[in-house]
């Protein structure tokens, strides 16, 4: 059965239709990149499946599983196994990092039925992987993304990934903001979390990133659909011609 199956999907916000009969297939172990220009509803797409408020879904299914995600609040949909880290990561003063990761591990873990990680068990997990991904001591004891440079909360968003090792992981222009070094730790992240059971979508709209991560099969979206689908040569072909051949005026 695919992980992720997408039929048809049409969505609104305010009015205004952005994704137009959008259809996408991720099956378990696949790596998808969705390029596009900018406008063409990338990040729209990232919000439809997270289930953030506003964007109406007028049309079309989203599968997880062979779940209907469509019909679960944001929090079942996250412990059903889906992940998504932004394109613009929020702020949340007040709540410290590591608070904030320990109560996202633990909600995941009571969904699935298994006890709370102990303190211990949870600090060691935590500074392994932090470590990994540079992250020091002194930003999980900020406030979640408070006063992180890009490159941070970029990282941070790969922390939380890979502490709650999700099915399905959707990476909303990661890239965006990295220098070359932080690209690469960051990568280095996602692939490590590559497996024959997960999945993962990377939107981006430059072909930089897909030299770090390689994709199995690259969509191109616009206007709200995938118009085109082929394997990691595609990505090239894109950075040599530009989107020129894909407009976003004309509805
Ligand atoms: P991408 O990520 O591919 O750059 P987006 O999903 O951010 O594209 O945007 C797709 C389209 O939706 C754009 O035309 C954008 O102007 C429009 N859009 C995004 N957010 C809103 C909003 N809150 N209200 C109205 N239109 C929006
Ligand atoms: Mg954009
Ligand atoms: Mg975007």
């Amino acid at each position: 059965m695919a992980l992720l199956e997408i039929k048809n999907l049409h969505a609104q916000i305010e009015d205004n239709q952005i994704l137009r009969g959008l259809d996408l297939v991720v099956n378990p172990g696949e790596v998808h990149a969705i390029m596009g220009p900018n406008g063409s509803g990338k990040s729209t797409l990232s919000y439809v499946l997270a289930g953030k408020p506003d964007y109406e879904v007028t049309a079309g299914e989203a599968l997880l599983d062979g779940q209907n995600l469509l019909e679960m609040d944001p929090d079942a949909r996250a412990a059903a196994g889906l992940f998504l880290a932004f394109q613009y990561p929020i702020e949340i003063p007040g709540v410290a990092t590591m608070t904030f990761l320990r109560t996202a591990i633990n909600a995941q873990r009571k969904a699935r039925g298994e006890a709370e990680l102990s303190t211990p068990d949870f600090l060691r997990l935590v500074k392994e992987k932090a470590g990994d991904l540079g992250i020091t001591q002194d930003m999980l004891r900020r406030g979640v993304n408070v006063g992180f440079s890009g490159g941070e909360k970029k990282r941070n968003e790969i922390l939380q990934m890979t502490l709650l090792q999700p099915k399905l992981c959707i990476l909303d222009e990661t890239d965006s903001g990295l220098d070359i070094d932080a690209l690469k730790v960051v990568s280095e992240g996602v692939n490590a979390l590559r497996a024959p059971d997960r999945g993962m979508v990377v939107i981006t709209h430059y072909q930089r990133l897909l030299n770090h991560i390689v994709p199995d099969v690259v969509h191109v979206m616009n206007k709200g659909r995938i118009v085109r689908s082929g394997g990691k040569e595609l990505a090239l072909e894109l950075e040599a011609s530009g989107y020129a051949g894909y407009s976003q005026d004309a509805a």
